[in-house]
C-alpha cells in the first residue's frame, strides 16, 4: 500500500470552500505473506476506510495498491472479480452479513462454484464439509440456517466462507469486536492456526490492543487518518514510543501483575474535516511543544528500521518519556 489517500469531498453549504474527509491521508504499509498486520485506533481513525480501500470496495483518491505484483486500485470489474478470491473480508457482525434465508451450506457453495474452486455438486459438498470442520464446525452445520447458531459460530462461518475461494489475504474489521470475551479467544485462535496451516497474510483492523497482542506480527497506529507508529509486535507493545501509543497501551489492563499509570488523553478525537496543522496529535498530545503545532512529522526509523514512528520528539526524549 503506497501514499494511499481517501478523502470524501462533503456537499457544498454556504459559499466557504469545500470541506473535505481526509478519513486515510497518505498511508503506506507492506504485509507479507504469512503474516498478520493489525491496525489499530480509535473508532473513527480511518482504519476501516483503509480496509475498504485496501479490498477494492472503494477507489483511493490517491496512492496505490498492490497485490503480489499486480496493480489492483482502480481496476475494472471484470478484471476485479478475478482477482478478487485473492483477498477476502470478514466484518464485526456475522448476522448482516449472512443471509437468514440460505442454508449455511448454499452460502459456503455459493464462492466455491463463483470462482471455479471445485466443480460438480458431490465436489462442492465435500468442500462445504471440509470447510466447515476448518473452522471447528460439524459438517451437519450445512442443512441449517444463521440464526441457529451462536455469536461466534456464526464468525466461523463467515471465516469459513472467506476461506472457500482460497484467498492469500483476510481483511479482518473488528471481526472479534462484537464478540464475548471468552469467545473472542477463541476465534482469535482460530485465526491465527488457520493462518499459520495456510501461510495466509491477515490485516487485521481493530480497536482492540488487547486482543491484538495474541496474535499480531506487526502492528499500525493510526490517528486522524494518518499511521503515527508502526512495527513489530513486541516493540510497539513493550515499548512503545509516539505518545498517542504510549496512552493507547496504558488504557490496555495489564495482566503478569505488571502496573504502568494510565495516561487519559484530554478532549475528544478532532474532526477528520480539518485535522490540526502539524502534528494531527498536537490538540491532547501531553508533549507537545512549538514546532508540533505548525509542522506535520513524517514517519522515521527510530532506534531500528524495524519501527517507524511520527513525531518530533527525539529518541533520548522519547526514553524519557516512557520512563516518565
Ligand atoms: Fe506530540 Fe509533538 Fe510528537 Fe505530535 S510531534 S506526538 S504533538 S510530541
Ligand atoms: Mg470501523
Amino acid at each position: 500500500v503506497i501514499s494511499l489517500k481517501k478523502h470524501f469531498p462533503r456537499p457544498r453549504t454556504g459559499f466557504g470552500p469545500r470541506e473535505v474527509v481526509k478519513a486515510v491521508d497518505d498511508v503506506s504499509f507492506t504485509v507479507a505473506r504469512g503474516e498478520t498486520l493489525s491496525i489499530v485506533g480509535e473508532s473513527g481513525c480511518g482504519k476501516s476506510t483503509l480496509g475498504r480501500t485496501v479490498l477494492g470496495l472503494t477507489p483511493p483518491s490517491a496512492g496505490a495498491v498492490w497485490f503480489d505484483g499486480w496493480r489492483v486500485d482502480g481496476l475494472a470489474k471484470p478484471q476485479l472479480r478475478r482477482i478478487r478470491r485473492h483477498f477476502q473480508v470478514i466484518f464485526q457482525d456475522p448476522m448482516a452479513s449472512l443471509s437468514p434465508r440460505m442454508r449455511i451450506g448454499d452460502i459456503l457453495a455459493e464462492p466455491l462454484i463463483n470462482f471455479g474452486i471445485v466443480e460438480g455438486r458431490k465436489a462442492v459438498d465435500a468442500r462445504v464439509g471440509e470447510l466447515l470442520e476448518m473452522v471447528g464446525l460439524p459438517r451437519e452445520a450445512s442443512t441449517r440456517f444463521a440464526h441457529e447458531f451462536s455469536g461466534g459460530q456464526r464468525q466461523r462461518i463467515c471465516i469459513a466462507r472467506a476461506l472457500a475461494p482460497e484467498p492469500s489475504l483476510i481483511v479482518c474489521d473488528e471481526a472479534v469486536s462484537a464478540l464475548d470475551v471468552s469467545v473472542k479467544a477463541q476465534i482469535v485462535n482460530l485465526l491465527a492456526s488457520l493462518q499459520d496451516r495456510l501461510g495466509l497474510s491477515l490485516l487485521f483492523i481493530s480497536h482492540d490492543l488487547a486482543i491484538v497482542g495474541y496474535l499480531t506480527h506487526r502492528i499500525a497506529v493510526m490517528y486522524l487518518g494518518v499511521v503515527v507508529e508502526i512495527g513489530d509486535r513486541d516493540l510497539v507493545l513493550d515499548r512503545p514510543m509516539h505518545p498517542y501509543t504510549r496512552a493507547l497501551i496504558s488504557a490496555v489492563p495489564k495482566t503478569r501483575g505488571e502496573t504502568s499509570r494510565r495516561i487519559v488523553l484530554a478532549g475528544d478525537v478532532p474532526s477528520p474535516i480539518n485535522p490540526p496543522m502539524g502534528c494531527r496529535f498536537h490538540t491532547r498530545c501531553p508533549k507537545a511543544f512549538d514546532r508540533c503545532k505548525v509542522e506535520e512529522p513524517k514517519l522515521r526509523s527510530v532506534g531500528t528500521p524495524r519501527r517507524l514512528v511520527a513525531c518530533h520528539l527525539g529518541i533520548s526524549e522519547q526514553h524519557a518519556s516512557t520512563e516518565g
